[in-house]
C-alpha cells in the first residue's frame, strides 16, 4: 500500500513513528482512539508511559525492532502515538520537548545506521534510500551520496554547523569539494538531529485533542506531577553578564546548550561562590538532563573530584570564537565574564 510521499513500510514506520504516514497507516489498520481507550488497552498505555519516563530522564528507548513480528511493530507505532497524545494531554511543554528530543536521538541511531548500509548490498541500497529521502523531504535537504561519503552542499552545512561548537564542525577543518562538504554518515545524521527534535515537537504541538479516554487519565495526571520536578525557578540575578544570561535562558527553555555553554555556567557560577548544589538544578530542563552524569560534571569541574583541578571560567576570546559571547556596552574593557559588573581595566 502507498502512504504519504515516501511510501514507508513497516518498519520503517516503526523507526520513524513520527511521520505522517504512521498516522495513516494506524488508519488503515482500524485503530482510532476510543478503541485504545478499552481497558485491554492498558499495556499498550503502560508502554506509551514508559517511553515518555525513559525520555524524561535523559535516556533513549529502545527495543529490538529488527526481530519483531508485525503485530509488535504495530505496538511500537502505537505506543509513539499514545505517548504523544499522553503528552499532549498533559500539556508539559519541557516533557513534550525532552521526548523529541530523545525520539530524535532513537531515530538517528536508525538513520545512520541504514545510511550506512548502502554499500554492503544491493538490497542495503534500497534501504539507505529512505533516510535520504526523509533529510530531504522533512528539511528540504539534499544529501548527495558518492562512494561511501555524504555531502552537504556548504549553505546547508553551515546553516546547521553554526550550532556545533566544537573544531571538528569549523568549515575550515572539513574536507570541501566543489561547493559540498564531505560528511560521514553519523556526521550526516548528528547535523540534523535539532531539527528533527523540533519536527516531532512541532507535530505534538500541532495536534488537536477534544478529549482523552478515561483509562488515559490517571497517567496524565502522573506526567504533570512529574513535571514538577523539572520546574525549578531560575533566578537569573542582574548582573550576570549577557553571555551567562543567555546560557541560563537557553536551558531554561528546555533547548540545547552546547557543551562549551554548560562549561561556562558551570565555572562562572563556581567562581562566584555557587555551590554544585545549587547550580545543578539549573540543568534540569536540559533535554539530556541525567542528574548522575551532571553532578559529576560538575563536581569534576569544581576540582572536588578527580585530580582536583579547579576549572577557570574561559576567556571572552574563547566565548567569541564559539559563538557563546552576546557582549552590550558594559563589557567594554573585559577579557573575561569573571569582571562583568566589577571596576574595569583603564
Ligand atoms: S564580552 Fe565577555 S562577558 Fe560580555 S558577553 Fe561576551 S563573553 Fe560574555
Amino acid at each position: 500500500m502507498k502512504r504519504g510521499v515516501l511510501h514507508p513500510g513497516i518498519m520503517d514506520l516503526a523507526k520513524y513513528p513520527f511521520l505522517a504516514e504512521a498516522g495513516e497507516y494506524l488508519r488503515d489498520k482500524g485503530f482510532n482512539l476510543e478503541q485504545l481507550g478499552h481497558p485491554d488497552w492498558m499495556p499498550l498505555v503502560e508502554k506509551a508511559y514508559g517511553r515518555i519516563i525513559t525520555a524524561s530522564s535523559g535516556q533513549v528507548y529502545s527495543s529490538d525492532i529488527e526481530k519483531l513480528k508485525d503485530l509488535d511493530k504495530d505496538m511500537e507505532i502505537l505506543s509513539f502515538i499514545v505517548a504523544v497524545i499522553l503528552l499532549k494531554a498533559a500539556g508539559i511543554n519541557t516533557l513534550t520537548r525532552r521526548f523529541s528530543l530523545a525520539e530524535a536521538r532513537r531515530s538517528e541511531k536508525y538513520l545512520e545506521h541504514d545510511l550506512g548500509r548502502k554499500y554492503v548490498s544491493d538490497k542495503a541500497v534500497k534501504d539507505s534510500d529512505f533516510p535520504l529521502k526523509i533529510i530531504q523531504e522533512l528539511f528540504s535537504v539534499k544529501v548527495v551520496v558518492e562512494n561511501d561519503e555524504f555531502m552537504l552542499s556548504v549553505p546547508n552545512y553551515l546553516q546547521r554547523a553554526v550550532h556545533f561548537h566544537e573544531k571538528e564542525w569549523k568549515l575550515v577543518n572539513r574536507r570541501v569539494a566543489t561547493g559540498f562538504v564531505h560528511l560521514t554518515a553519523h556526521e550526516t545524521v548528528r547535523l540534523i538531529r535539532t531539527e528533527l527534535g523540533q519536527y516531532i515537537n512541532s507535530r505534538i504541538q500541532s495536534i488537536t485533542l477534544t478529549s482523552i479516554p478515561d483509562t488515559f487519565k490517571a497517567r496524565v495526571q502522573d506526567l504533570v506531577q512529574l513535571a514538577t520536578k523539572f520546574s525549578d525557578a531560575v533566578v537569573i540575578s542582574s548582573d550576570y553578564p549577557p553571555c551567562v544570561k543567555h546560557a541560563i535562558e537557553v536551558l531554561e527553555k528546555g533547548e540545547n546548550l552546547p557543551h562549551s555553554g554548560r562549561f561556562l555556567l558551570a565555572t562562572y557560577l563556581l567562581a562566584r561562590g555557587q555551590t554544585t548544589d545549587q547550580i545543578a538544578p539549573l540543568f534540569k530542563n536540559a533535554p539530556d538532563y541525567n542528574e548522575r552524569v551532571t553532578r559529576y560534571q560538575l563536581e569534576h569541574i569544581s576540582g572536588s573530584s578527580g585530580k582536583g583541578t579547579k576549572y577557570q571560567c574561559p576567556s571572552c576570546d574563547k566565548l567569541r570564537s564559539e559563538n557563546l559571547c552576546f557582549a552590550i556596552p558594559d563589557c567594554d574593557g573585559i577579557i573575561n565574564p569573571i569582571q562583568f559588573g566589577k571596576k574595569r581595566k583603564i
